[in-house]
């Protein structure tokens, strides 16, 4: 595997590949990670993975400053698992001082449901994503639907850049074996903590088989205080979200003061 800190590098020797596949991280690299990975290297000739912990999509400083960094090993993992290129840019490489600011227009997805708990994230997601593809000539790019409303994000983005040629997909989410969807974030949670998150799971689940019988509002309140009577401090939201084909019930939520969130399918 080679590793490409510049962008103009990046940009210089994929112009030699074809049919390449892009994962964008932020490190810290788990098995949720390597699903999308695997995905990219069986469908794609070039893979492309990224590691860049993009300031611009962090509305919390501190959440910033306690991001987990373990790029040894996440080197380790890319090459067992013969990925082309890793992308390893500073900041500077990616946002030049010459920047000029850009406002991307996403209508009611950026203020809803992620969007109204982390004013500008979204913003900072597009502004990095905007960036990247602008490097990578990228024609699959795989996201995990772990980060529902990012995808929906992206998809959004891909549209009013034009980027008409850039095949979005969504892959599922990775979950250890009791449930608890994996994130680099659960890296801060005691093994108690672990255990009582696996609550958020077990709350999207028993939403999704009682939804059809009861109303939904009694069932929120009841997920809530389950929620909190299993180590939660808050929950920010807990929603169905209809985005054609997809329907999805979503949920953010606070343990040991690590912001989860995760979602299931609804049918
Ligand atoms: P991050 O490093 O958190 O920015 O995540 C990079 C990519 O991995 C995003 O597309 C995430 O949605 C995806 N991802 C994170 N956790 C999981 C998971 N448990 N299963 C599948 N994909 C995931």
């Amino acid at each position: 595997m080679q590793i490409i800190r510049t962008a103009n590098e990046m940009t210089s020797v994929l112009k030699k590949h074809t049919h390449i596949g892009f994962v964008p991280t932020m490190g810290c690299l788990h098995n949720g990670h390597l699903s999308l990975l695997n995905h990219s290297i069986a469908y794609n000739e070039i893979t492309v993975c990224s590691i860049f912990v993009n300031p611009a999509q962090f509305n919390d400083k501190s959440d910033f400053e306690k991001y987990p960094n373990t790029i040894e090993s996440d080197i380790q993992k890319l090459s067992t698992l013969h990925c082309d290129f890793l992308f390893l840019p500073s900041v500077a490489e990616i946002y030049p001082s010459t920047d000029t600011p850009h406002f991307y227009e996403l209508g009611d997805l950026a203020s809803k449901w992620e969007g109204a708990f982390r004013p500008g994230h979204f913003q900072g997601v597009c502004k990095v994503m905007d960036r990247l593809l602008n490097i990578i000539p990228a024609d699959d790019l795989w996201m995990g639907q772990k980060d529902f409303q990012q995808c929906l994000v992206v998809q959004k983005l891909l549209d009013i850049t034009h980027r008409k040629t850039i095949h979005f997909h969504m892959v599922r989410t990775i979950r250890n074996e009791s449930g608890l969807a994996l994130s680099s974030r659960n890296e801060r949670l005691s093994e108690k903590g672990k255990l009582n998150a696996e609550a958020l799971y077990k709350c999207l689940n028993s939403i999704k088989q009682e939804y059809h019988d009861q109303d939904f509002d009694y069932l929120q309140n009841n997920a809530v205080t389950y929620l909190l009577n299993h180590g939660f401090d808050k929950i920010e939201y807990l929603a169905i979200i209809q985005q054609e084909p997809e329907i999805v019930v979503a949920t953010a939520a606070w343990i040991e003061g690590v912001r989860l969130i995760d979602n299931i399918n609804f049918h």
